[in-house]
């Protein structure tokens, strides 16, 4: 195992750009590429002009783009040529398990290894080193990839095959969007029967039902949420999932019914604030 390997963030992102300041800190990051260029995420290395370049001076590459079709495209826009035996490509984006997979293939043809690791967390995490990683592939790489993991997260959870981090994930957005979604309605409610939400929260806050979730509430209600997981990207995920839940031959409504807020209110145009505002969108649209 290599203590030191030098690391590459490919995908400058709301995620991505503290990923790579953080691993700038750690004294990891060797090189970082962005489609669009912008400044350095570290004082110590200057932008890479392409991702193979970036891919030429490391060991590890870090993938935080925002889906299989991108990540797809900059494969094939010279990084897949570049990848060699001995490197490990760990997408941390979610990409879904069929992606993924595709996505193994192109790089293990190359002699490279690939880890299906997305995370949970947002960018605070991110740029907290305090990520949950939920990795799909072999133990055997998983060790070679712990040093550069080890500093983006305070777990890192080996789900199995390539293919079963990215459906780990996906269940755990859907019950994020379950959260903000339910959040919608009973705001939507209290305000239809004139009670008081911060009395609602209160109460929520010291039963069986409390969650740290709730916070996002408090945020709503302040008219205070900042943009960390843009709308348009957990809609993909609901998208991603749906197509899992099609697969594995199951009828799942609430899950179905979920994705179906999600993507009206991206065709209504709320794709890039933050997912949470669909709280918001639900509680305009039960007015009417
Ligand atoms: P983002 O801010 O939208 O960043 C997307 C990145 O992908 C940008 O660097 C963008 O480059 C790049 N990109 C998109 N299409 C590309 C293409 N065709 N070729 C090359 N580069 C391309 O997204 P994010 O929030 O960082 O999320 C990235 C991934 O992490 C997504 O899969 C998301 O679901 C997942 N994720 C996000 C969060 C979160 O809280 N934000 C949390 C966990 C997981 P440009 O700058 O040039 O557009």
């Amino acid at each position: 195992m290599n203590p030191t390997p030098r690391c590459a963030v490919l995908g400058l992102g709301l995620m991505g750009r503290p990923m790579a300041e953080r691993l700038g800190e750690a004294g990891l990051l060797q090189a970082a590429w962005n489609r669009t260029p912008g400044p350095s995420p570290s004082s110590a290395i200057a932008l890479s002009g392409t991702a193979a370049a970036a891919a030429a001076e490391t060991e590890h590459l870090l993938l935080m783009l925002t889906d299989g079709r991108a990540t797809e495209a900059v494969l094939a826009d010279g990084l897949e040529a570049a990848l060699r035996p001995g490197q490990i490509v760990i997408n941390l984006a979610t990409v879904g398990a069929q992606w993924a997979r595709a996505l193994a293939a192109r790089v293990e043809r190359r002699g490279a290894a690939y880890l299906d690791a997305p995370v949970l967390g947002s960018t605070g995490a991110a740029r907290r080193g305090e990520l949950i990683v939920m990795v799909g592939g072999t133990r055997e790489v998983l060790e070679r990839a712990e040093p550069t993991l080890a500093a983006l997260a305070t777990s890192v959870h080996h789900t199995g095959e390539v293919g079963t981090g990215s459906r780990l994930k996906l269940i755990l957005n859907m019950l994020l969007a379950r959260y903000v979604e339910a959040l919608g309605e009973w705001l939507a409610l209290s305000e239809a029967f004139a009670l008081d939400p911060h009395q609602v929260l209160r109460i929520l806050d010291e039963s069986a039902l409390s969650s740290p979730m709730w916070g996002k509430a408090r945020a709503l209600l302040d008219d205070r949420l900042p943009l960390h997981f843009p709308l348009k990207h957990m809609t993909k995920d609901l998208r991603l999932l749906d197509e899992e839940i099609e697969r594995a031959g199951l009828s799942l409504p609430a899950a179905e019914a979920v994705h179906s807020s999600f993507e009206e209110a991206l065709q209504s145009g709320w794709g890039d604030g933050d997912y949470s505002l669909i709280a918001n969108w639900i509680r305009r649209r039960g007015r009417g």
